[in-house]
């Protein structure tokens, strides 16, 4: 019998997923958008042949869903799999969208998860659901896409090597057997590795490291004046960047280890160091690896890209480019991101100057107050998935009530 998945989105990772599961004998797929008039505009534009991918691994494919609606109803009962491949802010939104109609024991998880997706949905759809279920969560997701005609073609730019997944048991399948099957959906790359738990799966979101205080120490030097062209991203960052993001990471380390000393047994092995998963997640791609900073300005799947930025008209008629504080290296990565590390470390007792200089200077530019006088009680909390957003202030509890230990 084929499998029933569901796939919630309407964008570029939604294309390539599409194409992808749509071209398999063995699966039904169906497309889930509650983004005003998005189904009716995928469903319209969508080909007899299906949704086109081209791969950088060079094995095209041509995919096609059964049924696209923005009706939660006519798409979600029966679902087998439901994968949300969407920005992090809109999870909430669409778990609460599905809820009244899954099924115990699906599989239901978030390409990327970022940080806290489980304790999003355990939110949303109950601890007893989310227990007999397989929640899972990719660290990133496993290409960087783009839409070449909407409806018609997608591009994968680039696929990662190998990613980490991780999967909670359920009723109906293993943690292992959920794992190969979306190994089989996605195709033989990114290889899929298990990772320990959520717990490091969203302390190791390298997004809410790499986005924040990549852009944090690209401005601190910034006079405020628009840029003739949007600045290069990675190979625009300096020796300070690269020292900064190493800084990061060490407290992200720290509060494992402090997690650790307390929980010995809880396996946070998954968790590296930005040094190590940039080694690990880009191998050859890399010129010189004699330093972080090295790495970002000599890795070819970073050449080219830029800063956010908007254009605007000057007074003598020329565009010029100004930042872009609305995208989401800030809307996603810092409430689903920097944010639920820094929740936590205030739960371990974990100093975090240098994470705390990135997120005051975000919370500037984003017009949000999450760190007040170095604590994390800020009034835009709630709009977080930290701990704290979900009722959570003491360590003990916060890992027991995720099922973390
Ligand atoms: P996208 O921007 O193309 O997805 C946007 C889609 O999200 C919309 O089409 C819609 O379906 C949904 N959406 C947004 N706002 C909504 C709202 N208010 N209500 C309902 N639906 C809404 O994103 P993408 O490129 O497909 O990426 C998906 C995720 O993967 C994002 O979190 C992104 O940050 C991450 N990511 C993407 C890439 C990439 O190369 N595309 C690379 C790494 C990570």
């Amino acid at each position: 019998m084929s499998k029933k998945i569901l796939l919630c989105g309407g964008g570029n990772a939604i294309h390539v997923l599409t194409s992808l599961i749509g071209s398999r004998p063995d699966c039904d797929v169906s497309i889930f958008s509650t983004f005003p008039g998005e189904a009716d505009r995928i469903r319209d534009a969508i080909p007899e042949e299906g949704i086109q991918c081209v791969n950088d691994l060079g094995e095209d494919k041509y995919g096609k869903p059964v049924k696209v609606s923005d009706k939660a109803e006519e798409v979600v009962p029966g679902s087998d799999i439901i994968i949300l491949a969407i920005p992090s802010f809109t999870h909430e939104l669409y778990l609460r969208a599905v809820a009244p109609f899954v099924k115990p024991g699906v599989i239901i998880g978030a390409m990327p998860g970022e940080g806290g997706f489980d304790c999003c949905a355990r939110h949303v759809l109950g601890a007893d659901f989310v227990n007999q279920s397989n929640l899972f969560a990719l660290e990133t997701l496993p290409w960087a896409c783009r839409i070449l005609e909407y409806g018609k073609k997608v591009e994968v730019l680039g696929t990662k090597k190998e990613i980490d997944v991780v999967v909670t048991e359920g009723k109906n399948a293993s943690a292992e057997s959920v794992l190969e099957l979306l190994q089989t959906l996605i195709g033989r790359l990114p290889v899929l590795k298990p990772a320990c738990n959520f717990l490091a799966v969203t302390l190791m979101n390298i997004n809410s490291v790499w986005h924040p205080t990549i852009s944090y120490s690209f401005y601190r030097n910034w006079d405020g004046q628009p840029f003739d062209e949007p600045p290069l991203f990675y190979y625009g960052a300096d020796e300070y960047t690269g020292e900064k993001l190493a800084k990061v990471s060490d407290e992200v380390l720290n509060i494992r280890a402090k997690i650790q000393e307390k929980y010995p047994d809880l396996d946070l092995s998954s968790l590296h160091h930005v040094r190590d998963w940039m080694l690990m997640s880009y191998g050859d791609d890399i010129g010189d690896k004699t330093s972080i900073y090295t790495m970002l300005t000599t890795n070819k799947g970073y050449r080219g890209l830029t800063h956010p930025t908007q254009p605007i008209e000057t007074a003598d008629g020329t565009t010029k480019h100004m930042p872009n504080f609305k995208y989401r290296y800030f809307s996603e990565d810092i409430p689903m991101g920097l944010c639920v590390t820094r929740g936590i470390a205030e739960l371990a007792g974990v100093p975090t100057p240098n994470m705390d200089d990135v997120i005051i200077w975000c919370q500037s530019v984003m017009g949000k107050e999450y760190l007040v006088d170095g604590k994390f009680v800020g009034k835009d909390i709630a709009g977080t998935r930290s701990p704290q957003a979900y009722g959570f202030f003491e360590l003990d509890e916060f890992l027991r009530a995720n099922n973390y230990v």
